[in-house]
């Protein structure tokens, strides 16, 4: 008998409440009570999926271990979780009109006319079950991307109104909505949640419980007000209030008994507590540093704070396993010239140069790494970041004329970094980059062993360009080793400066791998190293 229990988080009255936080902390909770647990994200945009937007559209685009690219909320599942999601989790509206579009092709729907229902929402309902299928999870969590009343919702609003009569005791609504606070007359005001409910009631679904976010505590005439409004009990009424870090938001939800009204809802013992003893203890140390360090983040997409999301929360998880507040500083690739980035970049006691795409701010993230070179400053080199090191080296150390990435440069001289041969037929855009995860053998001399303490490892990637193996031996003579290479292809995933103190690049994406219990060796390396370098 099918056993799983599906929850649907919705959202209301603006974007960017943090749904994907509030159904991480949820999911975390149920977790900790011992119970197995998956999140979904639907996203009601037309892209097939995040790979092809702009940073500046949709933040960073997470990968998954199956190289599926993503939205950033599978960041925060797998931060949050520590499991690994997959292309399953992920579903755009492009991803379900292609699946309709390519089933009508084959004829599968037998001449019918192909419609938005039940065609789109059977397609949506098979991906949300799917999920859930032959009982591998006690909890589906799935949050519907969008706000209730976009018209790019309505399909998915609807698939949910259809799976509450098919799943009856087993399915349940989370609503979430934004209580302002008037400063001028110094109110907290719930008309908009009662407005957002109402829409989402007209669409036939009515919420079991509403998480409302506000800056102020709420009061018991507010929690009431809005249960009588929304046809809500008042115990289902809960508060989220804003707080310091979004890893305080399962500890507020377990106070506000957020798992407590699901496992009620769905009948189930409430029993003993949630086991949040690893949680906590991140952050103790989280919250009472002992030290603090400053690194320069040289990348070009810094006015926007989650293009960056996954390197930001990796050294919040790497900073507190070394009892360390890391400030990370954004400066953008394109500041940095000739005749300033000396004064920019001094001060900092660690340079990361991220991963990227293109021309633009090439020049910048080499100086940056020329610095950090010379100066023997912490470097560590994410993806186009290594490939920038390599680049940088073989124009300072080697004096290797025009040496450049052939993405940059198809005709350069010495192409350093050059185009994967898989890749060299590739025309399409998306979906087709190296990506997920690939083995990579570690040298036992490395700061990369010295980090992960194994010699196998595997780690996700996201690329079209590699490390020119033609240059190898030069740069090994002149001191830049390969220290990580993939086993099968020979490809240089891990290159380092073994007379610097700490300079390692790495091609593949250590950030998507960093969790709260298991914080990335690779960013752990990277702090320690900065410490040790101070004291
Ligand atoms: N643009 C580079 C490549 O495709 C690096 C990609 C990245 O940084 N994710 O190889």
């Amino acid at each position: 008998m099918a056993t799983t229990k599906y929850i649907f988080v919705t959202g209301g009255v603006t974007s960017s409440l943090g749904k994907g936080i509030i159904s991480a902390s949820l999911a975390k909770l149920l977790q900790a009570r011992g119970y197995k647990v998956t999140i979904q994200k639907l996203d009601p945009y037309i892209n097939v999926d995040p790979g092809t937007l702009n940073p500046y559209e949709h933040g960073e685009c997470y990968v998954t271990e199956d190289g599926a690219e993503t939205d950033l909320d599978l960041g925060h599942y797998e931060r949050f979780l520590n499991v690994f999601t997959s292309q399953a989790n992920s579903v755009t509206t492009g991803r379900i009109y292609q699946d309709v579009i390519n089933k009508e092709r084959r004829g599968d729907f037998l001449g019918k006319t192909v419609q938005i229902i039940p065609h789109i929402t059977d397609e949506i309902k098979r991906h949300v079950k799917l999920l859930g299928g032959k009982n591998k999870y006690d909890f589906v969590v799935t949050e519907i991307g969008g706000t209730v009343g976009d018209i790019e919702s309505l399909p998915y609003i609807e698939a949910v109104r259809q799976l509450r009569w098919e799943l009856r005791s087993r399915c349940m609504v989370i609503h979430l909505t934004l209580v302002p606070y008037l400063a001028a007359s110094g109110e907290l005001k719930t008309k908009p949640t009662q407005h957002s409910v109402k829409t989402l009631q007209e669409a036939g679904v009515q919420p079991d419980v509403l998480v409302l976010r506000t800056e102020h505590p709420l009061n018991s005439e507010i929690r009431n007000k809005v249960a009588n409004f929304c046809n809500v009990q008042k115990e289902a009424v809960v508060e989220s209030q804003d707080v310091k870090t979004i890893y305080e938001v399962p500890i507020e939800m377990q106070k506000e008994k957020l798992d407590e009204l699901a496992l009620k809802h769905f009948n189930m013992d409430v029993g003993s507590k949630p086991d949040l003893k690893l949680w906590k203890d991140f952050l103790k140390k989280l919250n009472a540093p002992k030290y603090n360090i400053k690194i320069a983040l040289v990348g070009k997409y810094v006015e926007l704070k989650d293009a960056y999301k996954s390197i930001n929360e990796s050294f919040i998880h790497a900073g507190a396993a070394n009892e360390t507040k890391v400030d990370v500083e954004y400066i953008h690739s394109e500041s940095l010239v000739q005749n300033n980035f000396e004064d920019i970049l001094k001060g900092f006691e660690g340079i990361i140069v991220t991963p990227g795409f293109g021309q633009r701010g090439i020049a910048g993230k080499i100086l940056a790494v020329k610095y950090a070179r010379e100066n023997n400053i912490p470097f560590l080199g994410i993806c186009l970041g290594m490939q920038c090191a390599v680049i940088e080296f073989a124009q300072n150390v080697l004096k290797l004329e025009d040496a450049n990435s052939i993405e940059m440069n198809r005709k350069c001289k010495n192409p350093v970094i050059s185009i994967m041969e898989e890749q060299k037929m590739v025309t399409e855009k998306g979906g087709t980059m190296r990506l997920g995860s690939y083995p990579c053998k570690l040298l036992r001399d490395s700061n990369a062993y010295r980090a992960y303490k194994t010699l196998k490892i595997n780690e996700r990637h996201r690329h079209r360009y590699e490390f020119n193996n033609k240059y190898q031996e030069m740069f090994s003579k002149a001191g830049m080793v390969a220290t990580g290479i993939n086993p099968e292809t020979k490809l240089v995933e891990i290159i380092e400066i073994p007379k610097h103190k700490w300079f390692v690049g790495v091609q593949f994406h250590p950030e998507y791998k960093s969790t709260v219990t298991n914080p990335h060796p690779i960013f752990v390396g990277f702090v320690k190293a900065i410490i040790e370098n101070n004291i």
